[in-house]
């Protein structure tokens, strides 16, 4: 089959390679949309977390061999350790992900656990069931900030985690208030329903989310917070926490990570995704794979989600 693969820093290449097999339990998805995400593009500059060679991709939609349309949560966790057996299943010890710990959906098939299979609602497009996975991150972000109804919330970073942040978020509260430094994506999430959009941040939120994870953005989320509030971190740009220590003391802020989402959240998502606006992606076929992933690692802003379509539009 044709897949795209990381085979060094800064590389993804289209090759002929294997068909996947699948073990026991396992069965083989033919990948109809599949995005590229932001910490692929930013994971593979070294070869650190993810190893070349590495078939990527882990939000992707298509159909089991016995016709099923289907999305599969990619983060497989081995259900016995004590993070899963209090529900923690997205900080299992022996947590694996489909596209970095194992071969991902870059490519015509890829090989899933049946358990991790969640069929698609009848009138989803593959398109928008591709988004799924990113949304399921924003559920659990908000999830973890605990707003109360009609609080104020700020995004920062109007990228796809940015905006399915947003638009949680909204179902949440009317003010959800977006900054990014594109014009391009604050129009977009303007469109899915920001309360205002900005260049640079100004004022208090209750929440503030930061979906960019430089330092910068680690800062702004702490200052911007009122005192008792809750910065959650999503983005992982910069390993920098950046931020003053002792207003975490003298106001009580807060300050959480968000890693993923729980399967009960990525089945939140599941229904979600019928509800909400997630038609802000683009689609290119997988051929083009290598080049698009090039313009987006050089920082191509016109496309915010861009989905790749290894079988064309059958
Ligand atoms: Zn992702
Ligand atoms: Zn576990």
């Amino acid at each position: 089959m044709r897949a795209l693969v990381f085979t060094r820093p800064s590389t993804v290449e289209l090759l002929e390679v294997a068909d996947p097999r699948p073990a026991d339990g396992e069965v083989l998805v033919k990948v109809r949309a599949v995005g590229i995400c932001g910490s692929e593009l930013h994971g593979i500059r070294d070869s650190g977390f993810r190893r070349p060679p590495l078939v990527m991709g882990h939000e992707f939609a298509g159909t089991t061999p016995d016709g099923r349309r289907v999305t599969a949560n990619p983060l497989l966790s081995c259900g016995v350790c004590d993070q899963c057996r209090i529900g923690r299943d997205h900080l299992c010890r022996e947590r694996a992900i489909l596209g970095i710990h194992r071969p991902g959906a870059f490519a015509e098939y890829v090989a899933v656990p049946e358990r991790a299979l969640h069929p698609l609602p009848p009138a989803m497009s593959f398109e928008t069931a591709a988004l799924i996975e990113p949304l399921a991150n924003g559920v659990h972000a908000l999830n973890l900030a605990r707003p109360a109804p009609g609080a104020r919330i700020a995004v920062l970073g109007a990228g796809t985690i940015g905006l399915v942040c947003l638009l949680v978020a909204r179902q949440l509260t009317d003010q959800v208030v977006v900054c990014d430094l594109s014009a391009e994506r604050l129009a977009v999430a303007e469109r899915l329903g920001a309360t205002a959009v900005t260049t640079e941040l100004h004022g208090e939120f209750d929440v503030v989310v930061d979906a960019v994870g430089a330092a910068a953005t680690h800062r702004m989320s702490v200052q911007h917070l009122r005192p008792g509030g809750t910065a959650v971190w999503v983005g992982l740009l910069s390993t920098d926490a950046a931020f003053d220590g002792q207003q975490i003391v003298r106001e009580e802020k807060h300050v959480v990570g968000s890693y993923c989402y729980t399967a009960a959240e990525f089945a939140q998502a599941v229904t979600l995704a019928g509800e909400v606006a997630l038609d802000w992606s683009t689609t290119f076929d997988l051929a083009d794979g290598a080049t698009i992933f090039g313009e987006l690692m050089a920082g191509r802003q016109d496309v915010v989600k861009a989905l790749l379509r290894p079988w064309g539009e059958e």
